[in-house]
């Protein structure tokens, strides 16, 4: 297993973006690049890592505004990643108006995710599991050989997501945590969009929404 999980704290909303790399090959993705992230360049630069791609759990701004700012810094174009139920909001401004913030969308999603596709960071394998209720199209990426999963908006240490934007609704996110988070093994690592890591055992045994 040679899959490392780096996080930054980035933004007005303190998103966590994370670095995905492979430390065989040095192949790396950036998930949910949020404001600020192009200032994360120089460690990946350092590190040698080599990005391929960034990968969205789903198409709120918070986690999308990075993106230009990223390929700006970085010279080139990456290919994005985002479940096509997503796609309308995206191209909408992730919701960004709702919050009083102004976001043009970024470059227009090329790998559209499906419910248990493998995707590849190097030698490394993440499943993808579509997990609607925060918005339509969010999907979560399991990693079983680094037991972690990043969950983006579906549930917090402590807390979920929130389901009374468009899109949400309580019902399909219940149902998401109980079948696509909850019946992962209770050792492994959950990595949200906001606030610190958790584990799905924990949350089994302690999340008030459950
Ligand atoms: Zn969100
Ligand atoms: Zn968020």
């Amino acid at each position: 297993m040679s899959l490392e999980i780096h996080s930054f704290v980035l933004g007005p909303l303190e998103n966590n973006t994370y670095l995905l790399a492979d430390a065989e090959t040095g192949s790396a993705v950036i998930v949910d690049p949020a404001m600020g992230v192009q200032g994360i360049l120089p460690q990946i630069q350092a590190q040698g890592w080599m990005l391929q791609a960034v990968w969205l759990t789903h198409a709120h701004f918070d986690h999308t505004t990075g993106i230009a700012a990223l390929f700006n810094a970085l010279g080139r174009k990456l290919p994005v990643g985002l479940h096509p139920a997503d796609l309308d909001l995206y191209l909408q401004g992730g919701g960004a108006a709702g919050f009083g913030f102004h976001h043009r969308p970024g470059p227009q999603p090329s790998i559209q995710f499906a419910h248990a596709d493998q995707l590849s960071v190097g030698n490394e394998i993440l499943e993808v599991r579509h997990t609607p209720g925060h918005t339509r199209g969010h999907v979560i990426f399991y990693s079983s050989a680094a037991q972690s999963v990043l969950v983006g908006d579906v549930i917090f240490a402590g807390g979920v997501g929130r389901t009374d934007l468009p899109g949400g609704s309580w019902r399909q996110l219940r149902k998401s945590i109980l079948d696509q988070v909850f019946t992962l093994p209770p050792e492994t690592r959950i990595f949200s969009g906001h606030g610190k890591e958790t584990s799905v055992g924990v949350e089994q045994d302690t999340n008030p929404f459950f």
